[in-house]
């Protein structure tokens, strides 16, 4: 009996749990395999194109190193070189992580393959999906903090006994400050193209089908040694500091203090556990502030794990969910944002194009706002999310764009749609200062679109609003404005063209 095992672009870890032992290694067949079919699924940021297939290319050359029989077929589809390698090295099993992506499953499953074909459990997250499951379906709401308690119990972290460290779970109210003065930003680190990169460039620059975005320059890491970098950069320099601006957005700083890890986390480059460890240990050791430590740390064992889990949990037609019944086409200025004069929505897509990158209060508040309450289609929006981001897949997509962004799924994962006028953009950021629209105003002249979409998209469904408890205070101040300023408004938000 000879095993094989087919690595998928997104695990490329040297612990993934489908190749086995270090005994197996020297005759273990591997086989990598770029497919064109999938990348034309959808218009992909073309640096997104550019990260996959480089760093399947170095992991491929580290495997050849550490003694793997390595194959890397680059094809129009998956099933045709895994039956010629198949065939060419008397594969009577075939072994594959399990996808972090219900198609992806599907796909792999539906292949006609001469041999017998085994899903080895997944080992890129902490809680597994059976594990999740178990806790899920023992309640009546997904609650992410109760999820993160849990997890921080189950593994130990920032624990004393069973006590958080600190006294409290959550140190959330310290880390929302506006923007101020000058904000010292540590650099964020970065990577030249080596000759593998730059062949991916190339290629990249010569493909025939539509893609997004500028494949120059790449900065990204595209190896787990870049990768760690990334990662001791981020706790020496900027995890000191995280918390505090975790949510302000500042014209010109494109990534704050943000770690800027998930394109590595996200394909195997780096393991959640060894972040979160990475992060508990500078905390204790240089006495960094909680607020700080826990707000990253939350991030990954909380959110990361919680969205992943939520995923696998819901039915599968999720990424059809459309609460509001919100239809309107996706404005054309996503995928070019010179055609945008709403300063903020500029400012972060040019960003997106230039990087693959925004930070997540720009995805959140500033692009999926928008999205929410203007009305947008949730499933264009998800394609464009899903092709527009160097970190984005499947599971983490439909859960956060549906789900937390557009209030798609009614409430499954969010507790109220993240809904947000001008009042918060100017808030948070620096934006509303450079912008030609007014963000004072909310139905004149120069009224800024955030203002009319928010207060149309209240009274668009109210009926739907009222039944969720946490609205009722906003609600109030719908009653409160005067009916002939709310026809004003329903009407420009109806005549609003991009
Ligand atoms: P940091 O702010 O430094 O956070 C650290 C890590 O926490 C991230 O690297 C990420 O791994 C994890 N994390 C934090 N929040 C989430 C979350 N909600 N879901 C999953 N992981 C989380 N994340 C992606 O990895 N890919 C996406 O395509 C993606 N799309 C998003 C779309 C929307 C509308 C929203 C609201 C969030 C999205 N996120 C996505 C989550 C989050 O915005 C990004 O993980 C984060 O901005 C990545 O940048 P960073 O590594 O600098 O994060
Ligand atoms: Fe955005 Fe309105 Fe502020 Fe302009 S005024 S930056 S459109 S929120």
């Amino acid at each position: 009996m000879s095993v094989g095992v087919w690595i998928l672009g997104d695990q490329l870890g040297l612990n993934q749990a489908a190749l086995g032992t270090l005994d197996d290694r020297v005759s273990q067949p591997v086989i990598l395999i770029e497919s064109l079919q999938q990348v034309r699924e959808r218009p992909y940021h073309q640096q997104k194109l550019v990260l996959i297939w480089s760093a399947m290319r170095h992991f491929a050359a580290e495997l050849r190193d550490s003694g793997y029989q390595v194959t890397y077929a680059k094809s129009e589809d998956f099933e045709t070189p895994l039956k010629v390698w198949i065939q060419a090295h008397n594969i009577t099993e075939l072994r594959v992580m399990n996808p972090n992506n219900r198609p992806f499953l599907q796909l792999i499953q539906n292949l006609q393959l001469p041999c017998k074909l085994t899903l080895i459990a997944n080992n890129q997250f902490l809680c597994r999906e059976t594990e999740f499951k178990e806790w899920a379906s023992s309640r009546k709401r997904l609650l992410m903090e109760d999820f993160y308690r849990v997890s921080r119990q189950r593994f130990q972290v920032l624990m004393k006994g069973n006590k958080p460290v600190g006294g409290k779970w959550n140190f959330d109210k310290e880390n929302r400050q506006p923007p101020k003065g000058k904000l010292n930003t540590p650099p964020a680190i970065w990577f030249e193209p080596d000759g593998i990169t730059q062949e991916a460039i190339a290629e990249v620059k010569s493909l025939s089908f539509p893609t997004y975005g500028d494949v120059e320059p790449f900065r990204w890491g595209v190896t787990r040694q870049q990768a760690l970098q990334v990662l001791n950069n981020f706790i020496a320099q900027r995890l000191p500091t995280f918390g505090p601006y975790q949510d302000a957005m500042v014209t010109g700083e494109e990534t704050m203090w943000h770690s800027l890890i998930s394109p590595y986390l996200n394909i195997g480059l780096l393991h959640p556990l060894e972040v979160i460890q990475a992060a508990e240990i500078a905390g204790g050791e240089h006495d960094l502030d909680l607020n700080s430590v826990e707000g990253f740390i939350r991030q990954i064992l909380g959110w990361r794990e919680y969205i992943r889990g939520v995923y696998f949990y819901v039915d599968a037609d999720y990424f059809q969910k459309n609460w509001f019944n919100h239809t309107r086409p996706l404005p054309e200025f996503f995928w070019d944002a010179s055609k945008t004069d709403l300063n903020c929505l500029h400012q972060v897509l040019t960003q997106v194009e230039s990087s693959g990158y925004a930070h997540h209060i720009q995805r959140l508040m500033i692009l999926s706002n928008f999205g929410l309450i203007a009305g947008i289609s949730p499933q264009e929006l998800e394609n464009w999310f899903h092709s527009a981001f160097i970190d984005a897949y499947d599971w983490v997509m439909q859960t956060n764009v549906l789900g937390m962004g557009l209030f798609a799924d009614g409430g499954v994962l969010a507790s109220k749609p993240y809904a947000a006028s001008a009042n918060y953009i100017n808030k948070m950021s620096d934006y509303c200062r450079g912008c030609k629209y007014d963000r004072t105003v909310r139905s004149g002249e120069n009224a800024c679109p955030f203002n009319f979409f928010y207060w149309d998209f209240l009274a668009r469904h109210r009926e739907k609003l009222q039944a969720i408890g946490r609205m009722s205070f906003i609600l109030a101040n719908l009653d409160k404005m005067p009916p002939a300023e709310l026809v004003t408004i329903r009407q420009k938000a109806t005549e609003w063209d991009s």
